[in-house]
């Protein structure tokens, strides 16, 4: 009895400090994230954490305010305190070249997070989503609010905004928007008053609404005083906020002066609230709950030598080699179905949306 006990407890002991060193084995992760003025980053920043943890390893979570010395100087430490692994949400994807080759030259593999990281051969994979489909799954649903998959042929007045244009995902959003529509924009249903087209003139810096704000205004002082804007194309739900300001601050939002139909994506609470009161028309889910998942079982992987799991190994070229991705589906939301998509998937609680 007492030696069963004693071997009992030995056991027990040996359990608990083998659970210890294997958690500590496995080391630090760096996770670098862009910015916590949105809330999509602060749940990638969160479910990385939780699922890091739970698979027994240390995490180093760093957010940048946008800032790119800032994020510089984060990834440059990660590297400095020789951080097993770095998964990098960047602000701007060029900036890195030099940090990275550090990292290679001391062993550390890096993960490119949602954002693809360019110009550098030293990005081991990338996690993300399919980022033309997010723009192709934007344009259609703005084609469906407006009636031309339903035989309307318009035509329709149109506005559209990109991304960042440091962003490299910005480029596959209004790439993948644009193989929709600007069959409509060519054949005359769907009309750009003001003819701002290309990346190289809709593009919102570091993706801020105040700048999508402002640019709104001033297209409907200049080509909007006697015409109605039908449908605007936004890349995120922060941008689609600001639209909407500027929209309401002339007027747009009633019976006789309707919303024109506007797109997001992240599914930010506040645009899931402005959906459910039919102000903002839609939105994009990313499930970040998934993208963790993908971006940590790339660490593991890794860590132990092997390779991950992978589903694209042709779209995502960096200017020096295509990077190994998993790419994850994008989900369209609208006003009728984010409660099964948002709510009954646990993402949400419906009384956050209320
Ligand atoms: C992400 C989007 C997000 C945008 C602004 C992009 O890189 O893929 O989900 O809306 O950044 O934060």
């Amino acid at each position: 009895m007492k030696f069963t006990v004693f071997a009992a407890a030995l056991a027990l002991g040996v359990t608990a400090a083998a659970a210890g060193a294997s958690a500590q084995d496995k080391g630090t992760i760096g996770i670098a994230m862009p910015t916590k003025s949105s809330a999509r980053w602060i749940a990638d920043g969160d479910n990385m954490v939780k699922v890091l943890q739970a698979k027994g390893y240390k995490t180093d979570l760093q957010y940048a305010d946008n800032d790119i010395p800032n994020q510089l100087a984060q990834v440059e430490n990660m590297i400095t305190k020789h951080e097993k692994v770095l998964v990098i949400a960047a602000i701007d994807g060029t900036t890195l070249s030099n940090a990275l080759q550090a990292a290679a030259d001391a062993g550390i593999k890096v993960i490119s997070y949602d954002r693809l990281i360019v110009g550098s051969g030293n990005v081991d994979y990338y996690a993300t989503f399919d980022n033309f489909q997010v723009g192709v799954q934007q344009a259609t649903s703005l084609v469906h609010g407006l009636g031309l998959d339903a035989g309307k042929s318009g035509p329709f007045n149109i506005e559209l905004f990109g991304g960042s244009a440091d962003d490299n995902n910005a480029f596959f959003f209004y790439d993948g928007a644009m193989s929709v529509l600007k069959p409509l924009i060519d054949s005359g249903k769907l009309v750009v008053q003001s003819k701002q087209m290309g990346m190289d003139k809709v593009s919102t810096l570091r993706w801020e609404a105040s700048v999508a704000q402002s640019r709104m205004d001033n297209l409907l002082s200049a080509f909007y005083t006697k015409k109605h804007v039908d449908a605007v194309l936004s890349p995120y739900d922060g941008l689609s906020i600001g639209i909407i300001s500027a929209l309401k601050g002339v007027g747009y939002g009633t019976k006789d002066v309707p919303m024109p139909f506007i797109s997001g994506q992240d599914c930010e609470i506040p645009s899931i609230k402005s959906i459910i009161a039919h102000e903002q028309y839609s939105s994009i889910f990313k499930d970040t709950r998934e993208l963790a998942k993908v971006a940590a079982n790339m660490v593991d992987a890794v860590v132990s030598g092997g390779k991950p799991e992978i589903n694209d190994t042709k779209t995502y070229n960096n200017k020096v080699k295509i990077v190994p991705s998993y790419l994850l589906k994008p989900v369209p939301v609208d006003a009728s179905n984010w409660k099964p998509v948002l709510v009954d998937s646990g993402y949400y609680k419906l009384d956050q949306l209320q």
